[in-house]
């Protein structure tokens, strides 16, 4: 095993009993909970109920006043903080790139540390652009020049610089736009499976906690109250908490009376564009409204889709130039029928179009590609 390298694998992490108290608060009370090695573990509960405390625990940002955290079988508190951190990545709601440094230099801020050659910097870091959907040129960027979403990623790809095999994510698209987050999420899915890492990840929102989670781990007041599957929570809730908790999600056990108005996401005008216009204002106002998906249309008619990376390395072509085809479907459709469709074609994203105007944006998520 390379020199600064704890573990290559993550066979298993148990937390065993642990709690923290500020003064009289209790942020967190006898959490016992067992992680298995290659699963993504969600983290859910209302604000405040100590999501964040628990996650920190792992990488020792925060020390539990009692119990015990191992993984693999070894007791965290025998390895040094800063060699666990160089082990674990971490990414968090604000990101926290350096305004400063360009985007090669911010992805590589350990490996530099670490005295890595030249090349192997570079290397990496293009390897890492890739791997998070963004053009090579953007590594001599400076944050100012990136979107949020797009720095989210950069914060993503600055964590896994080192490959851990542990990834802990405190609610990393929060702050993110309904519809980018959207796309973030099915992004991510693909990039976990490429990379195989346990994850540990937090969130306060249950769509996003079944979309993404292997096994969802409900926290309230400080305790955790039930840990399983996520259609487990749906068909056996441990009380009304949990059972609230995942009620919009009942839906989708009747999913065959569903239409995909139902599930479609309203399309906003801030997403609208017209083909003729020039990619460089179309860049400048998706940055200012946070979104990385432009629906082009023409005469209000839809023309098809266009991505934000590949509008901003084409500035100076039209939008018609760079709009690409979409898979549509009526609103009226069954929404069995069409997330079918939409998995036979290997498409995550079809418009949703009524007289041919674009009125919203099906995003497929794996429960529901699970159920049909
Ligand atoms: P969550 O991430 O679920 O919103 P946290 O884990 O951040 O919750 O916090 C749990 C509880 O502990 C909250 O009541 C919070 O106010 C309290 N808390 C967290 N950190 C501190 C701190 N450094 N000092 C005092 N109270 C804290
Ligand atoms: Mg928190």
């Amino acid at each position: 095993m390379a020199e600064n390298k704890l573990f290559n694998r993550i066979e298993s992490i148990k937390i065993r009993n642990i709690s923290k108290k500020y003064g009289e608060i209790k942020a967190l009370e006898n959490l016992n909970l067992a992680i298995e090695g290659g699963e993504l573990l969600i983290l859910i509960g209302p604000s405040g109920s100590g999501k964040t405390t628990a996650l920190k625990t792992i990488n020792r940002l925060i020390e539990p006043d009692n119990g015990q955290i191992k993984i693999n079988n070894h007791d965290i508190m025998n390895f040094e903080p800063v060699k666990l951190r160089r082990n674990i990545g971490y990414v968090i709601q604000q990101i926290g790139l350096f305004p400063h440094l360009n985007i090669r230099d911010n992805i590589s801020l350990i490996p530099r540390i670490e005295k890595w050659d030249k090349n192997r910097i570079n290397d990496r870091v293009e390897e890492l652009l890739d791997l998070v959907d963004l053009p090579k040129i953007f590594a001599k960027r400076y944050p100012s020049e990136l979107s949020g979403g797009q720095q989210q990623r950069i914060g993503l790809a600055r964590s896994i610089v080192m490959d851990p095999p542990l990834l802990l994510m405190d609610e990393p698209f929060g702050a993110l736009d309904p519809i980018l987050r959207k796309q973030l999420q099915i992004e991510f899915l693909k990039i976990r499976k490429e990379l195989g890492k346990t994850i540990v990840f937090v969130t306060h929102d249950i769509e996003e906690a079944f979309k993404l989670g292997d096994r969802i781990a409900i926290m309230d007041k400080a305790k955790l109250v039930q840990v399983a599957k996520p259609n487990e929570l749906i068909l056996n809730p441990k009380n009304d908490f949990v059972s609230q908790l995942v009620s919009s999600h009942k839906k989708f056990m009747h999913m065959d009376n569903l239409k995909v108005k139902d599930l479609m996401v309203e399309l906003s005008n801030k997403y609208i564009f017209e083909s003729s216009k020039n990619n460089r204002e179309v860049a400048q106002k998706m940055k200012k409204n946070g979104i990385e998906l432009a629906v082009t249309v023409s005469d209000s008619k839809l023309e098809g889709i266009a991505n934000f990376n590949i509008i901003c390395t084409a500035k100076n072509k039209d939008l018609r130039e760079v709009t690409e085809k979409v898979h549509t479907f009526s609103p009226e459709k069954c929404l069995s029928e069409a997330v079918a469709e939409l998995k036979e074609d290997k498409n995550t994203l079809a418009v949703v179009v009524e007289n041919g105007r674009p009125v919203g944006l099906m995003l497929t998520d794996k429960l529901l590609l699970e159920l049909v």
